[in-house]
């Protein structure tokens, strides 16, 4: 077993995120169950990272990633 450093995995997380578009799962929206897609668009709150998702009729969703 491999010692998984939190700050590799999230580099990694982000790397994966940016280049596969869909490494997190994501549920549908919940107003209207259409398809959620990430923006690309990413913050960070209370250490964790968000990033920003957007349903096909325009709800906004910050889901954490980490
Ligand atoms: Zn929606």
């Amino acid at each position: 077993m491999h010692k998984f450093s939190p700050g590799r995995s999230l580099a990694a997380a982000l790397l994966l995120a940016g280049s596969l578009h869909a490494v997190v799962e994501v549920q549908p929206c919940p107003i209207d169950k259409t398809t959620m897609t990430a923006t690309g668009n990413t913050r960070q709150e209370a250490g964790k990272t968000l990033a920003e998702y957007k349903c096909e009729k325009g709800h906004v969703y910050w889901i954490a990633v980490d």
